[in-house]
């Protein structure tokens, strides 16, 4: 389906260029060489994907223990970042590559990894499996959400071996060897997202189901892409997760939160239904994609706390307004044919 709204070119247009990271062109050695002893903590660790150029805005996590697993492993052209941050840990053997959706930023060097580590088994929603088997469809997906850039932001992905693919739903585990890793079903960013529970430690990787919160501001930003963004599932989603009671809360973009957890699904609530209070009183107002966008922005400034510039720059690189105006668009498009055609 297509949105109403479409400001892309224009908006992009004034977002400063970022250097693109040393990526998975560069080879990454298997050599052992001089070994760091594994980690000691279970805790999740943050690897720096570098997506984008920029640091500290697209983490991927690694869950330590007997059978260590990886959760998103980010944009495919930063894939050789991740294998040397896991290096730099002291993670020689992955077994598990573990996703929580299927956009690009978080899931596009699944294969690269995968390749990296051949023992590793690959776990992704059952409904998006096909994704990884044919990226096609993912660099389909991401020029959906990105436009045409997409391939040169974030690298074009390999394909995952079928043999390797283990699919999720609901309630379904992940072996880590010393405890088990839980895949709860989480629609609203995307149909098939899934948050990742660690019942030993209560840490709770969260993907893009709150939205982001960057380094440097405690604001979190809903994230609400194209192309089958729902806004009430996503709040229905998070008050889900509350019932878990986990200890820390962990985000893609990026890393664990500075709030409380519960401080943090309040925050999140809030700040998606504020996001969608200004979109829908702005659209029935304008039809002008700009417009929309300047005027949404401007309400959302106004409704939360000042966000520093030098991270508002960082917010658009992570997760443009022009995206999460796409997708509120298209949720508000479906809901209202789903009106038309109950009438
Ligand atoms: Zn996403």
């Amino acid at each position: 389906m297509t949105t109403r709204f479409n400001v892309r070119k224009k908006v992009l247009g004034n977002l400063k260029p970022v250097r693109l990271a040393a990526n998975s062109a560069e080879p990454v050695s298997r050599s052992r060489g001089t070994e760091v002893p594994p980690p000691e903590t279970i805790e999740p660790i943050v690897i720096d994907t570098r997506m984008r150029g920029e640091s500290e805005i697209m983490a991927a996590h690694l869950l330590p223990g007997k059978r260590p697993a990886l959760i998103d492993p980010g944009p495919a052209n930063t894939a050789g970042n991740v294998i040397k941050g896991l290096r730099e840990v002291g993670i020689q053997r992955l077994d598990s590559i573990v996703l929580t959706h299927v956009h690009c930023e978080n899931a596009g060097a699944a294969g690269e990894i995968a390749r990296h580590f051949p023992e590793a088994t690959v776990y992704v929603h059952e409904s998006v499996t096909g994704y990884l088997v044919n990226p096609e469809r993912l660099a389909d997906s991401a020029r959906a959400i990105w436009g045409e850039d997409a391939e040169k932001w974030f690298g074009r992905s390999v394909a995952v071996e079928t043999t390797r693919l283990r699919p999720l739903r609901d309630g379904d585990s992940v072996d880590l060897g010393d405890r088990r890793l839980e895949a709860i079903a989480s629609p609203g960013h995307t149909g098939a997202h899934m948050v990742f529970f660690d019942r030993q430690t209560g840490a709770m990787v969260c993907g893009d189901a709150l939205g982001l919160q960057l380094p440097g501001s405690r604001t979190i930003r809903p994230s609400t892409p194209p192309s089958d963004f729902c806004h009430d599932e996503a709040v229905a989603s998070i008050e889900k997760l509350r019932g878990f009671d986990p200890a820390s809360l962990h985000f893609a973009h990026y890393g664990e939160s500075r709030q409380s957890p519960g401080e943090t699904f309040d925050r999140a609530i809030t700040a998606m239904t504020a996001w969608r209070t200004s979109f829908l009183k702005k659209s029935e107002v304008t039809e002008n994609g700009e417009e929309l966008l300047r005027s949404v922005n401007a309400c959302v400034e106004a409704t939360l706390e000042p966000v520093p510039p030098s991270v508002r720059r960082r917010f658009e690189v992570a997760n443009p307004t022009w995206v999460n105006i796409a997708g509120m668009s298209g949720d508000l498009d479906r809901k209202q044919s789903r009106l038309a055609d109950a009438a």
